[in-house]
């Protein structure tokens, strides 16, 4: 099949959930990001719950090309193990590809040994590199600030780029390594906390004002950010920016084509 119906690219958000204590409360999900972009599925940081939410959403496992892992903390990486059994029907269908850091699959792997023999094999992810998925793209341009090995990435299709800012503390390459038209951001803390290497309202208030996307959707939100009502403070980094910028609910069905209204 040559032709590629790109009208229904979309970024859907199986939880928004960031950190400890959001995660283990439930307070929201924390299943990752599943892409569906020019017929192509991935599922990204499955997290705790990312089989519930996802066949909830009637998301189908087996469409998967590829699971992506920014790093190897459990509120990204808790679900790989069944999102594979799932994605290649229990070994009967193997196909696919795991995209972790080195960390994620060295002396402590997140993924068993026997599901690797049901994936087409694992692609260690490393910083300035770029990697093909199907009918898109995506690179890691840079290794975050964050306790573990851990990289964002920026997809690109033959329509759309968008950048997705995965843990870290800010710093000064950031900017320029996710210029894109969708910028995801991970949004863990209200306020800077060092020694927490997680981005802040204030960080992220610099970034899009840096980057200037067409449309920012945050995400992976922590306690504080919860209690104070991530759509507020959207609006509000709005207002700063000049930006849209959009919080990220469960469930959230991103279709790329907003960008073209934006
Ligand atoms: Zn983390």
């Amino acid at each position: 099949m040559n032709y590629k119906d790109t009208s229904s690219d979309s970024i859907t958000f199986l939880g928004v959930a960031g950190a400890r204590f959001m995660v283990t409360r439930q307070l929201a999900a924390s299943g990752g990001l599943w892409l569906n972009i020019c017929d192509t599925q991935i599922l990204v940081d499955p997290g705790p719950g990312s089989i519930v939410q996802s066949t909830k959403r009637n998301l189908v496992a087996e469409n998967l090309s590829a699971i992506i892992l920014s790093h190897r903390h459990l509120d990204h990486s808790a679900d790989v193990n069944i999102m594979v059994e799932a994605m290649t029907n229990g070994g009967f269908n193997r196909h696919g590809r795991f995209y972790a850091p080195a960390d994620a699959i060295g002396e402590e792997p997140v993924i068993y040994s026997y599901l690797r023999n049901y994936i087409e094999g694992i692609t260690i992810l490393e910083e300035g590199k770029s990697y093909i998925v199907g009918n898109i793209s995506f690179s890691t341009p840079v290794r975050h600030i964050h306790p573990v090995e851990t990289y964002g990435m920026i997809f690109k299709s033959s329509e759309y780029t968008f950048a997705y800012i995965a843990d870290t503390r800010y710093f000064e390459r950031l900017c320029d390594s996710y210029r894109s038209d969708l910028l995801i951001i991970n949004m863990v803390l209200t306020e800077p906390r060092p020694p927490i290497d997680h981005l802040s309202i204030p960080d992220v208030v610099n970034i899009v004002k840096e980057i200037k996307p067409r449309i920012a959707i945050l995400s992976h939100f922590g306690m504080h950010i919860w209690q104070e009502k991530p759509w507020l403070i959207a609006e509000d980094i709005s207002q700063k920016t000049g930006t849209d910028v959009i919080a990220a609910r469960d469930g959230l069905k991103f279709n790329l084509t907003q960008l073209n209204d934006s």
